[in-house]
């Protein structure tokens, strides 16, 4: 018997499952429609592998296994991979015990693009974004459910509260789309907070006209005090007076879309050290 059907006091938990633990986000999706509607979410043209972040008991790897794609699978927890072991052995050595943060993912794809699926840890559900957007040569589509909260962020536009770095770094390369809302009754544990499903498609020319590097400083920066005018929140940057007067710097970050982000970056490019 394995370790994952022995104890388990905890309410809420079934025989022969994984128990849920809290540090490693876990909330499993307990409604088969939802995972099917999120597997259904990717477009699974133009790509032949996907990797699905955090398959947990595999209730949403189940689906994506029925399409037409590679399935690689990585997850850090040793009872949900027995778990996967045991009752999705077609994965076979496409399940990779890793934490995806840290793991160097051109050890599975090399160079090959590949989708990127989840229902997300949302503990970790920035970290996960910021490591799809370095990996964005590799990753043409995005999809899957994070908090209601961080979902709907993404695909803000300028001008809204909630519009912030994710919102301008993730759409000046990807399409953002926010699909649908799902309850915290669908999971077990049940999460505080709604879930929100979204989709990022990758643009055709996704190569910005400005230093990258200095793109994600400047919306940091200018977001880490997103209140002040960015003359005020980019003085860091020491620019020149001149510069300075420029109409833009009198505006707030929240007011500019990812586009004046990088006629902004272009601007300050030539004094950045
Ligand atoms: N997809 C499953 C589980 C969602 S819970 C479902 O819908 O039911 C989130 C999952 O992400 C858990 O299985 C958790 O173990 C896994 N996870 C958490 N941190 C991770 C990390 N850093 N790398 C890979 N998987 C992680």
């Amino acid at each position: 018997m394995s370790k994952y059907k022995r104890k388990n006091k905890k309410p809420g938990h079934r025989e022969g499952e994984v128990r849920a633990k809290k540090h490693l986000g876990q909330h499993f999706l307990t409604d088969e429609n939802v995972a099917e509607k999120i597997a259904k979410t990717l477009s699974f043209s133009g790509y032949n592998n996907v990797l699905e972040i955090g398959p947990g008991m595999g209730v949403l790897t189940k689906f994506l296994l029925k399409q037409d794609a590679e399935v690689h699978v990585i997850e850090i927890d040793t009872e949900s991979v027995t778990y996967l072991q045991e009752n999705y052995a077609e994965l076979q050595e496409r399940i990779h015990q890793q934490d995806f943060l840290k793991y160097n993912l051109q050890e599975v794809f090399k160079e090959e693009a590949f989708a990127v699926i989840g229902n997300f840890p949302y503990n970790i559900s920035t970290q996960i974004v910021f490591k799809v957007l370095e990996m964005k040569e590799q990753i043409p589509e995005f999809s899957g459910m994070f908090q209601k909260e961080v979902a709907q962020r993404i695909c803000e536009k300028q001008g809204s509260k909630t519009y912030g770095i994710l919102s301008v770094l993730v759409q000046a390369f990807y399409y953002a789309e926010y699909f649908f809302t799902v309850p915290p009754s669908v999971f077990n544990p049940p999460p505080k907070v709604d879930s929100g499903v979204l989709r990022l498609t990758r643009k055709e020319d996704f190569s910005i006209a400005c230093d990258e590097k200095l793109f994600f400083r400047i919306v940091k920066t200018a977001f880490q005090q997103r209140r002040k005018t960015l003359r005020n929140s980019l003085k860091t940057f020491n620019l020149p007076d001149n510069i300075r007067e420029d109409t833009i710097f009198g505006r707030r970050p929240e007011q500019l879309g990812f586009q004046e982000f990088i006629n902004l970056t272009l601007k300050i490019q030539p004094y950045a050290i």
